[in-house]
């Protein structure tokens, strides 16, 4: 029997291989692709007719992005999201951690348009939030959001509860295996509430990321957090598709 399927909620499918992308579908494994821009999304949009069904498209304009023409840039990809009924919206946010505090007003302006989109289209949010945990949270809780995820979650373990309370997700990156400080993060994590990520290709600590490493994640949390894992696979699988609105 094959391998049972499970999602990856948070890659750039967009920076992937054709070779890495055939191993992933092997696998079983279907992406949430986010873009961080127009160019990212056309290729994102490309890749997802050569793998129909393993590839959910997501749009949004990246913090890091938040540069010059990015109001027409935002307003651009809104309409993507709309015209071709996305479903996804990222990778979006707010970034405290690693951009200058002169950049704060900007990015939350673009921020608030797709926070808006998510809550309007009732879609997922696939949300960018390093040191901006709480303040995320509580936009899209005034903002009546209903599918939102927090992006690598490594925010404090005390913010996890009002999290799960307004049913958001904490999304795990599979690199939380890679750094001992952060086995916290897992065991702390409200079990019906958490789904898993790459976010690859990205490098962490001189190791790229892929999708095909939740394979092995599983057994890390399931040992991590004392629970079963064909229940870890159940609940992530249960949360990731009601983000999605695909049961
Ligand atoms: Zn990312």
């Amino acid at each position: 029997m094959g391998k049972g399927k499970i999602y990856d909620m948070h890659c750039h499918a967009s920076q992937l291989n054709r070779e890495e992308m055939e191993g992933i579908i092997k696998e079983n494994i279907t992406i949430v692709g986010v873009s961080e821009d127009i160019e990212s999304l056309r290729k994102t949009i490309e890749i997802s007719h050569l793998y129909q069904g393993n590839i959910i498209v997501c749009a949004g304009l990246h913090p890091w992005k938040v540069k010059d023409g990015y109001t027409s840039q935002a307003e651009y990809i809104i309409k993507e999201v709309e015209k071709r009924d996305l479903g996804c919206i990222g990778e979006v946010g707010l970034d405290k951690r690693f951009l200058q505090s002169n950049t704060y007003e900007k990015q939350r302006e673009v921020f608030m348009k797709f926070v808006r989109l998510a809550k309007d289209l009732d879609i997922l949010i696939n949300i960018h939030s390093p040191n901006a945990w709480n303040e995320v949270l509580n936009m899209l809780i005034e903002n009546d959001v209903k599918r939102a995820m927090f992006h690598w979650y490594t925010g404090p373990v005390s913010l996890m509860e009002k999290i799960a309370e307004n049913n958001y997700a904490i999304s795990l990156n599979v690199a939380l295996m890679l750094n001992k400080k952060h086995v916290d993060i897992v065991k702390a994590s409200p079990k019906e509430h958490i789904v898993f990520e790459s976010d690859a290709p990205y490098v962490y600590h001189g190791v790229r990321l892929s999708p095909l490493m939740i394979r092995s994640f599983v057994p890390f949390i399931s040992k991590v957090k004392g629970i079963p894992e064909n229940e870890i696979v159940e609940l992530s699988l249960k949360k990731s598709s009601f983000l999605l609105k695909s049961n």
